[in-house]
């Protein structure tokens, strides 16, 4: 007979579609790497994006980098499911990968502002759950944005001005963290994940496991 906790490993279930938003610097893609590293369930939506690459990233690893022409064709076809203007830049996600992971049972992380986080709920508020990642103060942000120093003193100046904008849409989020420690932080994420996974409308599979159990009671009844 297989043990109850494999039979309930294999049970299929909905994919999650993690969320995570928050003001750049606020630590957000070490925190999303982190959790990518360390769980093999959940992948990277990989936002198409009109902003110049910086000198780290990598086309199709961190964005898709496309000219304002491409972009706007992507979204006159309805290819991607949300779309926004964030620091002056248009980025959107890509509908299909998000729909192929959902049909097969596996979670979809996104890395994605308050405008996105808002379209992506609209259309599949079951499906979602969503998480704002706050820096531990003002100071640590600014620090954060200029130690990364990959962006000019005017793009970190409105970057900032975009954070407090960006902040103010915190109680639209089912939770929130403080990065103010990086280990803490990247648990708490794991433990929503975690449990976001088990919520029983995500997995149809446990009503017929239950019956099961229910019949099989009767059956150890006495006659
Ligand atoms: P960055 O330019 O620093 O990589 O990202 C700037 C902001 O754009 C971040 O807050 C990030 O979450 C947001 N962003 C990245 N990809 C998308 C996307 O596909 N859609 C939306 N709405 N926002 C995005």
């Amino acid at each position: 007979m297989t043990p109850p906790s494999e039979q309930l490993a294999a049970l299929p279930r909905r994919g999650v579609l993690l969320i995570l938003s928050s003001p750049s610097g606020a630590g957000k893609s070490t925190l999303t790497r982190a959790l990518l590293d360390t769980d093999s369930e959940i992948t990277l939506s990989i936002s198409a994006t009109t902003r110049a690459r910086r000198p780290s990233e990598a086309d199709g690893v961190h964005y898709r980098f496309l000219k304002q022409r491409e972009f706007d064709a992507m979204k006159d076809a309805g290819e991607l499911l949300e779309w926004a203007e964030v620091h002056g830049n248009c980025y959107g996600t890509p509908r299909e990968p998000v729909e192929k992971a959902l049909a097969e049972g596996r979670d979809v992380l996104f890395d994605i502002d308050w405008q996105g986080t808002k379209q992506v709920c609209e259309k599949m508020r079951a499906d979602v759950a969503t998480v704002f990642v706050l820096p531990p103060s003002a100071a640590e942000l600014r620090s954060r944005l200029e130690r990364r120093a990959e962006d000019s003193p005017e793009v970190i100046a409105s970057r900032l001005r975009n954070a407090a904008v960006e902040i103010g849409h915190v109680d639209e989020y089912d939770y929130a963290v403080i990065n103010d420690d990086f280990e803490r932080c990247l648990n708490e994420l794991r433990a929503v994940l975690h449990a976001e996974r088990v919520r029983r409308a995500r997995q149809p599979a446990i009503t017929d496991f239950a019956a099961g159990l229910v019949k099989d009671l009767a059956d150890l009844q006495p006659s």
